[in-house]
Parts: C-alpha cells; sequence; structure tokens
C-alpha cells in the first residue's frame, strides 16, 4: 500500500516539539500586546497581483518562490509567501490605514525553495506592521519590541541595521552601482549576471565568495542617500546609543524584498554561515500607494519562528503545570472519576487531568500513569465512590491522601503550587 508522506519541505509539528512552538508563540504575542498591537488574520490565499505589485519583479519570491495556482474561473491566486502585503491590502479594503495602526500575526508562510535546515517550504512567521508614522521614533519603537522580545527568551542576536534611503536616492544609487558592477561582469556567473540587468542591489546581499572582494569595494549606499533619510538613520542611531541598543551597521544590508526604503534591518546569529537570519524588517514608506492612492508610512518585521527555535535549541521554559492521572477500578465509577477530572479542571487551567479507560489493577494503572509523566494520581475505588471522597497519590513522594471532594479545592491549593 502506498505510504503518504508529507509534501517535501513542509514538516508535521508533532506534540514533543508544538509545545515549544506555541510557547514561544505566547511570549511574542504577549510581547506585541504589551506593545500595543493587536491581531490580524489574513487569508492564506490572496490575488497573485497583491504580491506581485508590493514585493516587486526581479526578486527571487516572486521569480521562483510562489506557490500559485489558476482556478476554474481562470484568477490566479498565491499562497502568502510573507506577511506585509496582506496586512496592507486588508488595512485598505477595511478603510483601516488612516490612522495610526500597530497590527501583528502569526501563521503560515509558504515559499517554493530548496528544502535544507532552516529553509522550509511552509514555515511559520510572527511578524508586526506599525503603519502611520513617519518619523524616527517608529523604527526605535519595532526594535524596542524585539530587544524586549530578545530578553524575555534570554537571547541575544545580533542587530545589523542599515538605511537603503528614498526611492529617488535608490535610483541614483543603482546606476552609481550598475556602473561599477559592469566592470566585473565576467567574474559573476548567470544568476549574477541576470541580477544586474533586473535588480543590481541584490547582488549587494550575494552570499557567493567568489565575487566577496568586489561587493566590499562596491560603492556604498549610504554616500548616495538624501540628507532627509541620513538625518532619519542618524536619530535612530543615536537613540539606540542612548538605550544602549547594540548594533553593527552594515552598509551592504539592502533586504530581499522592492517595497523597502530607509531604515532595513536583520537580526542575525553568528554563529551560524547560512539561513542565520532570524528577523528581518524595514520600512515601507511606498507600499501603500501601489494599494491605494495615499501615501502612508509605515513599518514592519518577521520573525522565522523554525529559525529562532533552532537558535534557540528548543531551550524554553514550558508554563508550570500539574498532570493528573485518574485511576478507576471499576466502570461502575466512570461517571464518578469523569465528575472529578472536571472539578479538578476548573480549579486551576494549569491542572491537566487525563483519564484512566481500562479498569485493570491498580499496579498496572500506576505504571501508566508514570508514563504520562503524571504528578498526581487521582484513585477511585468503590469505596471512594460511594463515600464521596478520591485518593491523592503525589507520584514523587509516593505519600497519599484521601480527600473529601467537598474539601478538593482547599486540598489541592495548599498542596500544589500551580503557577497562578
Ligand atoms: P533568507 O535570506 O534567509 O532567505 P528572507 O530575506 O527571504 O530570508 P524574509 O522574507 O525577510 O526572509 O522573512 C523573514 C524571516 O522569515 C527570515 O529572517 C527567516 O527567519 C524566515 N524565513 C524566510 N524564509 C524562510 C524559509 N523558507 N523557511 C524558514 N524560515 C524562513
Ligand atoms: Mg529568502
Amino acid at each position: 500500500m502506498k505510504k503518504f508522506q508529507s509534501v517535501r519541505g513542509m514538516k508535521d509539528i508533532l506534540p514533543n516539539e508544538s509545545r515549544f512552538f506555541r510557547n514561544l508563540e505566547n511570549v511574542l504575542i504577549s510581547a506585541a500586546n504589551q506593545f500595543g498591537f493587536k491581531e490580524i488574520k489574513t487569508p492564506i490565499l490572496e490575488d497573485t497581483n497583491l504580491f506581485i505589485k508590493s514585493i516587486g519583479d526581479g526578486t527571487d519570491i516572486i521569480e521562483k518562490e510562489m506557490y500559485t495556482f489558476v482556478d476554474a474561473k481562470n484568477n490566479s491566486f498565491s499562497m502568502r509567501p510573507e506577511g506585509t502585503a496582506s496586512c496592507a491590502r486588508a488595512l485598505v479594503e477595511h478603510g483601516l490605514n488612516d490612522s495610526i495602526n500597530k497590527v501583528w500575526y502569526s501563521g503560515p508562510f509558504f515559499r517554493h525553495e530548496r528544502p535544507q535546515k532552516g529553509r522550509y517550504r511552509q514555515f511559520h512567521q510572527f511578524g508586526a506592521e506599525f503603519i502611520g508614522v513617519e518619523s524616527y521614533e517608529a523604527d526605535v519603537e519595532m526594535i524596542s519590541l524585539i530587544n524586549f522580545i530578545w530578553k524575555s527568551l534570554d537571547v541575544d542576536p545580533v542587530l545589523k541595521i542599515n538605511t537603503i534611503g528614498d526611492i529617488q536616492d535608490r535610483k541614483k544609487y543603482i546606476l552609481v552601482l550598475l556602473d561599477y558592477f559592469s566592470k566585473y561582469k565576467h567574474d559573476f556567473n548567470e544568476a549574477e549576471k541576470n541580477k544586474l540587468k533586473v535588480n543590481p542591489l541584490r547582488l549587494l546581499d550575494s552570499k557567493n565568495k567568489n565575487i566577496n572582494e568586489i561587493i566590499a569595494q562596491a560603492p556604498k549606499i549610504t554616500d548616495h542617500i538624501s540628507m532627509e533619510s541620513k538625518l532619519h538613520f542618524d536619530s535612530i542611531l543615536s537613540i539606540l546609543d542612548k538605550k544602549n541598543i547594540k548594533y553593527e551597521q552594515d552598509d551592504k544590508l539592502v533586504r530581499g524584498l522592492d517595497y523597502y526604503n530607509r531604515t532595513v534591518f536583520e537580526y542575525i546569529d553568528k554563529n551560524h554561515e547560512s539561513q542565520n537570519t532570524i528577523c528581518a524588517g524595514g520600512r515601507y514608506d511606498f507600499l501603500f500607494e501601489n494599494l491605494c492612492d495615499k501615501n502612508i508610512p509605515a513599518l514592519g518585521f518577521a520573525i522565522g519562528i523554525e529559525r529562532l527555535l533552532e537558535y534557540m535549541n528548543y531551550n524554553l521554559e514550558s508554563e508550570k503545570s500539574n498532570i493528573f492521572y485518574i485511576a478507576v477500578m471499576n466502570e461502575d465509577n466512570y461517571l464518578y472519576s469523569q465528575n472529578i477530572a472536571n472539578i479538578i479542571r476548573k480549579i486551576s487551567k494549569n491542572y491537566i487531568v487525563s483519564n484512566s479507560y481500562s479498569y485493570v489493577n491498580l499496579k498496572a494503572q500506576l505504571k501508566k500513569a508514570n508514563k504520562l509523566s503524571a504528578d498526581y494520581c487521582v484513585i477511585i475505588g468503590d469505596e471512594e465512590c460511594s463515600n464521596n471522597t478520591c485518593q491523592i497519590k503525589n507520584m514523587d513522594s509516593g505519600y497519599q491522601d484521601a480527600v473529601d471532594l467537598d474539601n478538593i479545592e482547599t486540598y489541592l491549593k495548599s498542596n500544589i503550587d500551580d503557577g497562578n
């Protein structure tokens, strides 16, 4: 019989891993909420043109990474490769783009890339978008939020930051770059020659070691930006210095998507050479112009959840919980045991209760409780059932108490730390 497997590059997240996933997501969500961001959920599918218009031709995503299909009515849809375009589309569609808006999202994204460690075809991002503020304070706020997240997780990736100026600056800079790179055309491979034609900026973040030196000597974008852009960037750096937030200014950092302008940044795991970008973001003051007629300043970032988990080595404290296993000696006591399970669940959300569904001897049930890593085994026999009690056994100490159902809340609260 044919055994089905998950699609290449798309993995199952099984219970052992999913709990880290969920814990991490909870930390990210609570940080974003504390900074005043609210959740936005957008569909997985969007009109293909939304991504083409916002991310831009000549980017890897548009050229080769999107999962695109045509439906029965000949409409072209794509599975979202990133979150910003969808957020911007939703805010415009619902008329929410006029006021200051701070939103976060978390979910799966899809890119047809070569699967390898840290690079999947379905992966997850947690991102935030800050709409409506042009001044440098918004940039600082985003970086502060991300740093707050790293502090909560006790990690310290390196912040790399740059400015790529405004659209006009970039147009002029691209001409300078073209002039420079054209001298080295014979050193480029086919893909690089193509980049030179379509989007020479993208050569700057090439990972090809053979052209390292050429890139290192290339004219710097920071020497070709307007005074306003420079002032905006200097203000950010000066506040970061005052806030004691460490960063590395990297004038080769350009970011892959077309919609960025001015500030671009990444957080990097310095111990790895590839797939080491954990979080990436930047300003995109010109994206909305493509989606509605208005000019709305904005910026955002996205954290790759899989990359962050791998960077943290899945080292994430879980919320404190206590596991109860209910051992029932006799089918006649089944309903009674269900009742006790619900009473315990209601006492604290950090009490996890599983019922036994086989009425084998106590020894076998205690073994099962151990296998489930239960902290407590609640034992119910005929006697407990008839006098409205249960036995609660501490699986660590082996100590056991008979507890009256009327007192169970007081008993558990005074004997068990539920983390609240
Ligand atoms: P990279 O340079 O690694 O390809 P990118 O510039 O394409 O990254 P963004 O589009 O900025 O990445 O996405 C933000 C973050 O999402 C990345 O920093 C990374 O952590 C994560 N990410 C991007 N693509 C993938 C993928 N295919 N699999 C897993 N995580 C990814
Ligand atoms: Mg990529």
